[in-house]
């Protein structure tokens, strides 16, 4: 790994007539990690990632990869691969046609593209399929054509964009993991553009957060976690969400302020001896554990984690507790004043 960055955006911003696209983009990512864009539909993820791909061309700001300004480069100069949501095969070419259609454009002989389509196929679990057309493929297979096409790109940079949106919950889960050791044993540095917090969290090294155009967070799926920066981060990142709650409701805290507390750090205690009574909303039985939703003026999105199998009747009392070292504290601008 070198100690430079190997993609850099300096201070870019682009707009469309004036209108907001994205705006003040620095982030600087790493040879050979991971690196996830997330945020809510329309924030700006694409737009940054056809910023660095080439496809657009910034109004403000500088686009480095290697160490090269690339700002004005064309996509076809700037040695990357691109996967899509809509895998953008050719539906009359085989697999194999498919796979080696960049290859054939670059007109790298014979020998040596039907070498780099074998170890495609082989690390994309494709072996046998190469006669099919895409019609004959299920969405996983289709999106690992995809995969396999970027990949004998041979390029150091791969940029994705949504590549499992297509896919059902169960296949999303197994070529996330394909995706991520794929990575890996190839070494290769990926961009990867999602909506979903749990795909970013479970794949990525480093993961930026974006809200209407503009970085609210960048760091490891932990720190996001651990240490949001604002209560739009603290509500995005984790499944149960973080709770806030006005700070009227808690000893010992300035009014005005929102205080965040994760369902792990909530304790369900006997009536009468906890912090705050509240009322059961839902019942979610997740498998291993319960998710009990509960209410209460003032909070919002509180959860509490029961073990196993728990029934609880909604309009149920239940009195909770939590600890102070637990709790995050942010300003009434939503940013957070305690920790670092
Ligand atoms: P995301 O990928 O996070 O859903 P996008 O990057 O596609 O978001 O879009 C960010 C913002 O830029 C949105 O408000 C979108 O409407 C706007 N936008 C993106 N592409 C264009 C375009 N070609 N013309 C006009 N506005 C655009
Ligand atoms: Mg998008």
């Amino acid at each position: 790994m070198s100690t430079k960055p190997f993609v850099v955006l300096k201070d870019v911003a682009k707009r469309w007539n004036g209108q907001l696209g994205v705006e003040n983009i620095s982030l600087e990512i790493e040879e050979g990690s991971f690196v996830a864009l997330l945020g809510p539909s329309g924030c700006g993820k694409s737009t940054s990632l056809r910023l660095l791909a080439g496809l657009e061309i910034p109004d403000e700001g500088k686009v480095f990869i290697d160490g090269a300004d690339v700002t004005t480069s064309a996509a076809s100069d700037r040695n990357l691969s691109m996967v899509f949501q809509s895998y953008a095969l050719f539906p009359h070419l085989s697999v194999a046609e498919n796979v080696i259609f960049g290859l054939k454009v670059r007109r790298v002989p014979k020998v040596e593209r039907n070498e780099k389509m074998q170890r495609a196929l082989k690390i994309t679990g494709l072996e046998g399929l190469e006669g099919r057309k895409p019609g004959e493929l299920s969405g996983g297979q289709r999106q690992r054509v995809a995969l396999a096409r970027a990949i004998v790109a041979g390029q150091r940079l791969c940029l994705m964009d949504e590549p499992l949106s297509n896919l059902d919950a169960k296949l999303r889960s197994s070529v996330r993991k394909d995706i991520k050791k794929l990575q890996r044993d190839l070494g290769i540095t990926v961009v990867y553009v999602t909506h979903d917090q749990t795909e970013a969290m479970s794949m990525a090294d480093k993961v930026v957060l974006m809200k209407d155009g503009r970085i609210q967070q960048i760091g490891s799926p932990n720190e996001l976690y651990s240490n949001p920066e604002n209560t739009f981060v603290a509500e995005f990142i984790g499944a149960p969400a973080m709770a806030l709650m006005d700070s009227y409701l808690i000893d010992g805290i300035k009014n005005g302020n929102k205080i965040g507390i994760r369902a792990e750090n909530i304790t369900i205690v006997p009536e009468g001896k906890g912090r705050l009574s509240c009322s059961v909303t839902e019942a979610e039985f997740l498998g291993s554990e319960t998710l009990i939703g509960l209410e209460h003026e003032g909070t919002t999105g509180l959860n509490v984690l029961q073990p196993g199998l728990s029934i609880v009747p909604s309009g149920q009392r239940i009195d909770i507790t939590f600890d102070d070292q637990d709790l995050h504290i942010f300003n009434s601008a939503g940013d957070r004043i305690n920790g670092q």
